[in-house]
């Protein structure tokens, strides 16, 4: 508390991101890749001449968000991007979602939108998962401000197909729907070809999961150019420059090689697969994922205690200190060793 700060301050309670270890932990808490970024990001950061960092990068972005609009096949005027997803849903909450009525998001879903809400004064209305742990696209109606949630869900993992992204769609023309794909390169169905007959519908992506560059935060948004001109009336006015210079570029080399990114993330879901069968043979519950981490549940011994005993094994994964998530551990997938070790480790401890 602090009589300098203003008054809406004090009631702000911040997102705290999965830890960032200081000593070599084997790192499955904030679903970062195991693999390196496209050698072509190599050359691109040793071959930039420092001299260059006088000027201002482009205020547009422009190659950037043209190479974007070639990967999604739609026009730069549909592309926004910035320092990474997180800002861009912040900037989404600011251009679309003031108004006078709830926003409607998951009950369990990625919990920065709570914290949005209460940043920018949003009400929200929670829809319950189902009972299967997925997202419930039924339980959108009602007088709402706009819709959020992610395709596939985290922490759950759970994607749903496009007739039922379409279905909900159809639905919900007023107000805008916000689908959040950080996941959806992981075997998840991208609404982006949605775009076109619904201009309403705003998709966001991060170059932090598929593209192994969580360090140099770079999302986006690909929507109708009127939801992007929204996105640009706000961000221009609070920092007319939306990625640094070294982003931009490196940016564009990720999305340059398509055949490396191919490679990463197949081998990331088939890490998945090989760490689902491994945790199921041990008795533990997994929820299907379409994502780069698992979600599970023992049913012998609680949560805190394996991520605890874990982590005196030197792994780090995420465990949810809430009422409904308690009993669950969000495990990132890392390299096949990692892996390995994470289910050695659980043996050692004898978690089932
Ligand atoms: N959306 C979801 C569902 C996430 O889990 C994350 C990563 N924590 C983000 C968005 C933000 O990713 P970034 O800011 O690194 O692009």
């Amino acid at each position: 508390m602090s009589q300098f700060w203003s008054p809406g301050v004090h009631q702000l309670t911040p997102y705290v991101p999965g830890e960032q270890p200081r000593q070599k932990l084997i790192k499955l808490n904030t679903n970062e890749n195991p693999w390196p970024p496209a050698p072509g990001v190599e050359r691109v950061l040793r071959n930039f001449e420092i001299e260059r960092l006088r000027r201002y990068p482009d205020p547009e972005a422009s190659m950037l968000r043209e190479a974007l609009a070639r990967e999604y096949s739609v026009a730069p005027e549909q592309v926004f991007v910035g320092n990474g997803s997180d800002e861009v849903l912040a900037l989404a909450f600011q251009a679309f979602f003031l108004h006078d009525a709830p926003l409607l998001m998951p009950e369990i879903s990625y919990s920065f939108y709570p914290v949005y809400c209460r940043l920018y004064g949003v009400e929200q209305r929670t829809i319950p998962l189902d009972e299967q742990w997925r997202v419930d696209l039924d339980g959108f109606e009602g007088e709402h401000a706009g819709i959020v949630f992610a395709n596939p869900n985290a922490p759950t993992g759970h994607g749903h197909d496009l007739e039922s992204i379409k279905k909900l769609l159809q639905r919900m023309r007023e107000r805008v729907v916000l689908i959040d794909e950080a996941y959806a390169d992981f075997g998840g169905e991208s609404a982006v070809p949605l775009i076109d007959d619904h201009p309403n519908l705003l998709v966001t992506g991060t170059f932090s999961k598929s593209r192994s560059l969580a360090g140099l935060r770079i999302g986006f948004a690909i929507g109708s150019s009127e939801l992007i001109e929204g996105l640009d009336r706000v961000k221009n006015s609070f920092n007319s420059y939306p990625l640094d210079m070294i982003a931009i570029e490196a940016g564009i080399a990720a999305l340059a090689d398509r055949d490396y990114y191919e490679h990463c993330r197949r081998a990331v879901m088939a890490t998945r697969e090989h760490t689902r069968q491994a945790l199921e043979a041990m008795g533990f519950e997994v929820l299907p994922s379409q994502t780069n981490f698992l979600f599970v549940r023992s049913t012998h011994q609680p949560a805190a205690d394996i991520f605890a005993a874990l982590r005196e094994h030197g792994i780090l994964v995420r465990h949810f200190n809430t009422e409904q998530l308690n009993d669950f551990l969000r495990i990132s997938i890392g390299s096949e060793a990692e892996m390995q070790a994470l289910i050695e480790a659980l043996g050692e401890i004898g978690a089932r």
